[in-house]
């Protein structure tokens, strides 16, 4: 079963892969990892893309795709495997399509993880993680227990992430609505794609994937 998951950042979609990669036995294909992965092996691909990348550069369609058809012809991915933010544009699913046949590969479901977007900046923008040990909270959603401490540590200093400030995130929204949104239709015209509430608890959104992915929806 080879899955793609569609959805804005911070719609937990790489829990989710992480979730399904567990719960499947197929491997999870974060291209953010395989980038960095590629970059640390100093592999040729590896190589390419950090001179890209420290040009400021956006690593190109050919360099991702060439890097995913690597990793999925390892052993780990003969169960199939998960792709977690990619493709992102439409030119980049056009590619994926054109490249997986060739590996006798195809996408067999794409996964929408659909969300609130105004929900979301709230959910995202009241993060807050635990100075000390890292423990991850969220002000709304998940709060300390006692305020202002750490349940884990006990510390009494919290930081937020640059990334998850209310401008940042729904600017980040705003690039996936204009640029990865589009492969809705193009996958629902292909009679692959599926939606999930991603505003609903992780348990219960796990367990709508599950159920897509066992076809019993
Ligand atoms: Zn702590």
């Amino acid at each position: 079963m080879n899955i793609i998951l569609l959805g804005p950042p911070g719609a937990g979609k790489g829990t989710q892969a992480q979730i399904l990669q567990e719960t499947l036995g197929v491997c999870k294909l974060s291209t953010g990892d395989m980038l960095r992965e590629a970059v640390a092996k100093g592999s040729e691909i590896g190589k390419k893309a950090e001179k890209i990348m420290k040009e400021g550069k956006l690593v190109p369609d050919e360099v991702m795709v060439s890097m995913i058809a690597d990793r999925i012809a390892r052993p780990d991915c003969s169960k199939g495997f998960i792709l977690d933010g990619f493709p992102r544009t439409l030119a980049q699913a056009v590619f994926l399509d054109e490249t997986l046949p060739k590996l006798n590969k195809k996408i067999d479901k794409v996964i929408e993880i659909h969300v609130d977007d105004k929900a979301l900046v709230e959910r995202i923008s009241n993060r807050f993680t635990c100075s000390k040990c890292g423990a991850g909270y969220n002000k709304k959603t998940r709060p300390t227990k006692a305020e202002g401490v750490c349940d884990n540590c006990g510390s009494a200093e919290f930081s937020c992430r640059a990334d998850d400030k209310a401008e940042t995130v729904a600017a980040r929204l705003k690039a996936y609505n204009d640029l990865t949104a589009p492969l809705l239709p193009y996958y629902r015209e292909k009679g692959i794609l599926y939606s999930v509430d991603g505003m609903a608890e992780i348990g219960k959104v796990t367990g709508e994937i599950r159920k897509i992915v066992a076809g019993k929806t």
